[in-house]
């Protein structure tokens, strides 16, 4: 979920939070669309628009002590964890034949239902891979015990994988990019106020604990974290930070192999990629240089043993959820309570339809859509989306302070944008992955290693634009800007985003903003470096990439001010790109509303104006609550601001708006100056 490169273009993020326990079937209840008892009708729309959209909401949903934040959005994903959990449980039962999927389905989502099995066994699963550790007898062995690790998705040292290539979106390249750290950011270990180290002094207690339980004794479970740390510290040292990653030309550095060697000579790159199975890589996108500069200090100035220390510390961290619960525990406690403020694990069941959602997400995915999303829904969505897109296109067509080249570029790449909705043509296919019922981490180990390999054998070859990011089961969108598509899952085409019984400005200001959100992606601080290829090519005269940057700095000014939690500012910066595509994708989904209600009669709803309940829709969409832990972590690392500035944000940039409700200048909800880009 938006962790590729520049696929970060999502409608939000999703910060998982491990789970144990209890194992109970829920029927899937109704989802609440919208929703007038939600509001606030108290509070002064022209004040704070979001406490009267939400209010309501806000205080009859408090955050059950498993989350960290409860929304709108987290309602409807429960609610399709449900539908999975009956798939999962019927597919587990071996009382009638089963077909291939449902085998690897059922038995993948019952060895990790099994908790006693897994108790049972204790540590002795993770045998094999901790003695490869243990045998590593000098640093020239490194590089393979990296290779076995990298292939069970374990975050050392750096990240190795396939992305199309920048400048030449129709052939897929090899990559390797940043990692290695345990933190969710560099700047957990670089900033030095009072919150940043007491998270460092948890971490390093927490990894303690963990490596006790691998059996670290006494002492040197104690020096083992302060080993970690010191080396994940020289880490972050190198790395980019999450902003000026942002920038594609930032994150491009296409190298010769010798290169790369010349930069960071512990890895002897082209055994390496021979023995990981890509034989005949000659070149590759190095995406930070400077950290793999700086990791071949660290490897050569660290003992051994420190790094035979962290390399566990990350494998045992990488299955913690997989492992007895004394582990998933310590897992929970740090990942889920310290960092974002959850009280309790998930339910199990819950954990679980999410393993399998991650392992086998087409597999499950095909059966979710059978029973929940007809070609109906696809052919209403799509539908929408030409509306949506006919709105951008006459955007760009009253846009003044583009000049006539520029402005006949971004058509171009308009019109080039291909539209994926629901779930993918052709379903993945995963036969040739074993699944072995009781195994539960082996299946988890062997089921990474299948999608490691799934992504490597694309590179060298041309770019498949029909893949799908994203399962059909996820509640969220994202816009690709190197295949220059947008992505609707079937997860996300239910209430409270579109409601088949609701009026058209409800539903304009639910799902049509969000499908307006993803198509400005293409247009944002980051989207609009690419062409209509997908290639990362300026296409922008000087003169416009001004007038367009002058006017993105008065968002980055705006979202800047606001404070989540009192004296944590948002990054206006990091979250330039969300705050535009809302900014943008509301504002078309408006016009797009106008366009059909032309020529109609529009009576009142429930007291409220069709231009009234568009912004109401929109407001209710991002109803939610956050604990305060869960609020400094976004702001450090989250691109998407929280849900009250996504609404109260964008409503106060819109003219729109401030008419639907009668606001005046001076009042909260009119920002002066009115930030707007498209
Ligand atoms: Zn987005």
């Amino acid at each position: 979920m938006c962790f590729a490169r520049f696929r970060t273009a999502c409608l939000f993020a999703f910060f998982p939070v491990s789970a144990s326990l209890l194992a109970q079937s829920e029927p899937p209840k109704k989802i609440e669309g919208f929703d007038l008892k939600s509001m606030d009708t108290t509070a002064d729309p022209c004040v704070d628009f979001y406490q009267y959209a939400c209010g309501g909401w806000i205080a009859k949903n408090p955050i059950p002590p498993d989350r960290a934040v409860w929304g709108r959005f987290n309602e409807l994903g429960d609610h399709n964890l449900a539908v999975l959990q009956n798939i999962l449980e019927k597919a587990a039962s071996t009382a009638k034949p089963r077909d291939g999927s449902e085998q690897k389905i059922g038995d993948f989502y019952a060895s990790c239902m099994d908790e006693a099995g897994i108790d049972k066994k204790g540590a002795a699963p993770m045998k094999a891979e901790l003695d490869h550790i243990h045998d590593i007898a000098s640093k020239t062995d490194l590089p393979w015990a990296l290779m076995r690790l990298h292939r069970l998705d374990v975050n050392v040292f750096f990240r190795f994988n396939a992305n199309p290539d920048a400048k030449d979106s129709t052939k897929t390249i090899a990559e390797v990019a940043q990692g290695g750290l345990g933190l969710p950011d560099r700047d957990y270990y670089l900033k030095d106020d009072a919150k940043s180290k007491e998270i460092r002094e948890k971490y390093m207690a927490h990894v303690q604990r963990m490596l006790a339980l691998l059996g670290y004794e006494g002492d040197k479970a104690a020096a083992g974290a302060q080993a970690v740390m010191k080396i994940e510290t020289d880490l972050a040292k190198g790395s980019l930070d999450r902003t000026a990653r942002r920038n594609p030309n930032n994150v491009y550095h296409k190298m010769s192999v010798a290169e790369l060697a010349s930069l960071c000579p512990f890895v002897p790159w082209q055994k390496y990629f021979d023995r990981i199975g890509v034989g005949g890589v000659e070149s590759l996108n190095v995406a930070e240089p400077s950290f793999f500069r700086g990791l071949e200090s660290v490897v050569v100035l660290s003992k051994l043993d420190d790094l035979k220390t962290y390399m566990r510390w990350h494998y045992v961290h990488a299955v913690a959820e997989f492992l007895p619960a004394a582990f998933a525990k310590e897992n929970f406690d740090f990942y889920g309570t310290t960092l974002t403020g959850a009280k309790e694990m998930l339910p199990r069941w819950k954990r679980c339809v999410g393993a399998t959602d991650r392992a086998l997400g087409e597999d499950l995915g095909k059966k979710f859509v059978e029973e929940t999303f007809g070609t109906e829904g696809k052919r209403r969505t799509l539908e929408l989306v030409h509306e949506i897109e006919k709105a951008m296109d006459s955007d760009l067509k009253q846009v003044t302070w583009m000049t006539p080249e520029t402005k006949k570029q971004a058509f171009v790449k308009l019109e080039a944008v291909a539209n994926k909705i629901g779930y993918p043509d052709h379903w993945r296919d995963y036969s040739t992955l074993e699944i072995v019922r009781g195994d539960a981490l082996g299946n988890l180990d062997r089921a990474r290693q299948f999608e490691f390999r799934r992504e490597l054998e694309k590179i060298g070859k041309p770019v498949d634009r029909t893949e799908w990011e994203m399962t059909p089961p996820t509640v969220n969108a994202y816009y690709d800007p190197q295949m220059n598509n947008i992505n609707f899952p079937a997860g996300i085409l239910q209430p409270p985003f579109y409601e088949n019984n609701m009026d058209d400005a409800v539903n304009y200001g639910g799902i049509g903003a969000v499908i307006g959100h993803e198509l400005t992606h293409g247009f944002d601080d980051e989207g609009r470096q690419f062409d209509g290829h997908g290639n990362l090519q300026d296409w922008w005269t000087p003169e416009d990439a001004k007038e367009f940057e002058k006017r993105a700095e008065c968002f980055v000014k705006e979202y800047s001010s606001f404070e989540p939690v009192p004296g944590v500012h948002l990054n206006g910066q990091l979250t330039l790109g969300e705050n535009s595509a809302d900014n943008g994708g509301l504002r078309l989904a408006f016009m797009a509303l106008m366009d059909t209600l032309k020529n109609k009669q529009t009576p009142k709803i429930d007291g409220f104006t069709p231009e009234q309940r568009f912004f109401l829709g929109w407001g209710q969409v991002w109803c939610q609550n956050t604990t305060e832990q869960m609020s400094r972590l976004s702001a450090n690392v989250n691109p998407h601001s929280p849900g009250k500035f996504r609404v109260n944000g964008v409503v106060s940039n819109m003219p729109e708006f401030q008419k639907a409700y009668s606001c005046h200048l001076g009042q909260p909800m009119v920002a002066n100056p009115a930030c707007r880009v498209w």
